[in-house]
């Protein structure tokens, strides 16, 4: 009677164990949200039990953050500040003028909020497109510059200086949106997950397996195609391009992100810059910077600031430049340049 009593108890404890390792091993689904907010497509894709209304809280987010932050939107608190050109603001758009000014001062005037009625002339971001002469531009120029935005952390109180001033967080507040929702997903337990906000994203965890998450890197030149895949986890991976958004006159191809010095769009020699860093505010903000800045300046920017980030650039004459922190993760047919610190003037 014992024997046959410790015996049920075995079989009884291997079917468990068993299941328990069917459980385990049994491919999970993931959760996802398709949608489109701050003018890209969002993708939200996560796993795990709480997965379901994990997601709803940060599609929610995203769209709390666009209503804040859009630049067309009337009732939004960037447009009413521009109207009111002084106001004690909210915590994330104090957040955001803190970092954009910090950005600014860090890569020599590269990264510049004030542009949109530059944008505006082009015709960013929704046409009619149009190629400006030069009083166009030294006109709309007049009316950029962040000099004109006093600014006071303490509190919170942001003053317009030029009447003419508009902000357009556009070069950052998608990068801002995936790190709030990810806070989000981390109050809600997930573990795994993977943020897409048109090109920004942001890798929560591994892969449920454990395994990297693969990021594909667009080619410029081919919409299908990449330059390479990175593997990575629980970082961010942001890319600026001048195939995003563009219009082309008389065989020459005007893109969205402006040069702050000579009010056109940025000829700096790179098609695409990949940023990969933590957070993915700062990974947004340098994207939209290396690109103006252009391959050697980036290089050397890159270098007095290594610890904080990596890039993978691409370049006019076809180069592929790859900081050494990103060379063991990032894998690519084409051939690659390495950037390494003792090369770099
Ligand atoms: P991204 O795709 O992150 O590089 O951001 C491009 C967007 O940032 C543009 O559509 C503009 O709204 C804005 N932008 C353009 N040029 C700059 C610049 N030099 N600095 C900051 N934002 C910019
Ligand atoms: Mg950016």
């Amino acid at each position: 009677m014992f024997r046959r009593s410790i015996f049920i108890c075995l079989l009884t404890a291997i079917t468990i164990l068993s299941g328990c390792f069917l459980i385990a091993h049994k491919k999970e689904n993931p959760v996802t949200r398709d949608f489109f907010a701050m003018d890209t497509y969002a993708k939200i894709t996560l796993y795990g039990t709480e997965a379901e209304p994990a997601a709803e809280s940060a599609k929610a987010e995203m769209l709390r953050l666009e209503r804040l932050l859009s630049a067309y939107d009337t009732e939004s608190e960037t447009v009413l500040l521009q109207k009111k050109r002084a106001a004690a603001v909210s915590e994330d758009l104090a957040v955001l003028l803190a970092r954009s000014i910090s950005l600014h001062k860090e890569t020599g005037g590269a990264f510049d909020i004030t542009l949109s009625p530059v944008s505006k002339l082009w015709g960013f971001p929704h046409g009619p497109y149009h190629v400006p002469d030069k009083a166009e531009i030294k006109n709309a120029l007049a009316a950029t510059g962040m000099g004109a935005i006093r600014w006071d952390s303490a509190s919170r109180q942001c003053t317009l200086d030029n009447p003419r001033l508009a902000l357009d967080f556009g070069g950052i507040a998608k990068g801002y949106a995936a790190e709030k929702m990810a806070a989000v997903l981390k109050e809600k337990q997930i573990r795994h997950g993977l943020l897409n906000l048109g090109g920004n994203i942001k890798a929560i965890g591994t892969k449920p397996d454990r395994s990297p998450w693969r990021i594909a890197i667009q080619h410029p030149d081919h919409k299908n195609g990449h330059l390479g895949v990175l593997s990575v986890t629980d970082t961010s991976v942001v890319t600026s391009g001048d195939y995003e958004r563009y219009f082309e006159k008389d065989n020459l191809r005007y893109h969205h992100i402006l040069d702050p010095k000579t009010g056109a769009p940025a000829r700096s020699g790179i098609r695409s810059a990949t940023i990969v860093c933590e957070d993915c505010t700062t990974a947004d903000g340098l994207s939209t910077a290396l690109f103006v800045m252009g391959p050697e300046e980036a290089a050397a920017f890159w270098k007095r600031h290594k610890e904080e980030f990596q890039f993978i650039l691409f370049t006019q004459d076809q180069t592929l430049y790859v900081t050494e922190g990103l060379l063991p993760l990032f894998a690519s047919e084409l051939s690659i340049t390495p950037v390494k610190e003792t090369l770099i003037k």
